[in-house]
């Protein structure tokens, strides 16, 4: 499926790393004038030369005000990718204020301060747009250890539909993507051991995790024309573990 972006211009939060760099990269291939927005700023420049046509930008997405200020610089985008995460593993009662506070503020606060200033530019402009935010399918399978991130995306997926519910008679859709874990920088942290990798691969019925380009593809998918029709849908990637 041939998938053009040319005349377009996108946005992906956290693109230093992991996911959103490469969703990043490939949406430059597919001709969207591109920008990255992301913490690290040594992130940023290893993108930039790797990708010198490519928009970086740096900004801390915990600091509401600060961020908002920042990305509202950016200008409007047609295509946004609320990608930024990040995970705090503990046992139920050894969670902390402090992890409620870290994990909340990037995963759910944060999309809905950048959709904010981004949805906005596509009301304005009458061109209306598309928006993804990655989820996870810890939104909806329960996994011991991952109170404070489970429960994130729980929120990030309900988010997703009241967003396509008040922004889709604004022309713009929005959908998460759900994958199941990938060997990522978060991946590494929450599944390196065996102990905790093996049971659940044995729980996921094509019997291996996501690669990165498999979650590419389905944000590209979504983002593009031949979504047309998709709005507030929860698209788990996650080898049929849902299935169970
Ligand atoms: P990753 O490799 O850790 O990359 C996350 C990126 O987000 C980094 O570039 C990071 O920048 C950026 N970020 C984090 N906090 C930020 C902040 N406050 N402000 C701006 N940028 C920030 O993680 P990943 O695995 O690619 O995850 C990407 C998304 O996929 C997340 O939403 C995650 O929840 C989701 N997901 C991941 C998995 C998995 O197994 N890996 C599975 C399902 C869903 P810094 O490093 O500079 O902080």
């Amino acid at each position: 499926m041939e998938i053009s972006f040319k005349g377009k211009r996108a946005l992906v939060t956290g693109a230093g790393k992991g996911i959103g760099r490469d969703i990043a990269k490939a949406l430059v291939r597919c001709g969207a004038e591109t920008v990255a927005v992301s913490r690290t700023q040594e992130d940023l420049d290893s993108l930039k030369k790797e990708v010198p046509s490519i928009q970086t930008v740096q900004a801390d997405l915990r600091d509401w005000d600060g961020s908002r200020k920042i990305l509202e610089a950016v200008g409007c985008v047609d295509l946004l990718v609320n990608n930024a995460g990040v995970s705090k593993t503990a046992p139920f009662f050894e969670v902390t204020k402090d992890d409620c506070d870290f994990v909340y503020d990037v995963n759910i606060k944060s999309i809905i301060n950048v959709s904010q200033v981004f949805a906005k530019g596509m009301v304005e402009s009458g061109r209306g747009g598309a928006i993804v935010n990655v989820s996870s399918v810890a939104s909806q399978v329960a996994l011991k250890e991952h109170t404070v991130y489970c429960s994130s995306k729980g929120a990030v997926d309900m988010l997703t539909k009241v967003m396509a519910l008040e922004l889709g008679p604004e022309k713009i859709r929005v959908n998460s993507v759900n994958p199941t874990v990938v060997m990522t920088d978060m991946g590494r942290y929450a599944w390196s051991d065996p102990k905790k990798a093996d049971p659940m691969l044995a729980r996921i019925p094509l019997g291996k995790f996501v690669e990165i380009e498999d979650v590419v593809n389905a944000v590209l998918f979504l983002l593009s024309e031949k979504a047309a029709m998709i709005n507030g849908s929860l698209l788990p990637i996650d080898g049929g573990i849902l299935a169970n």
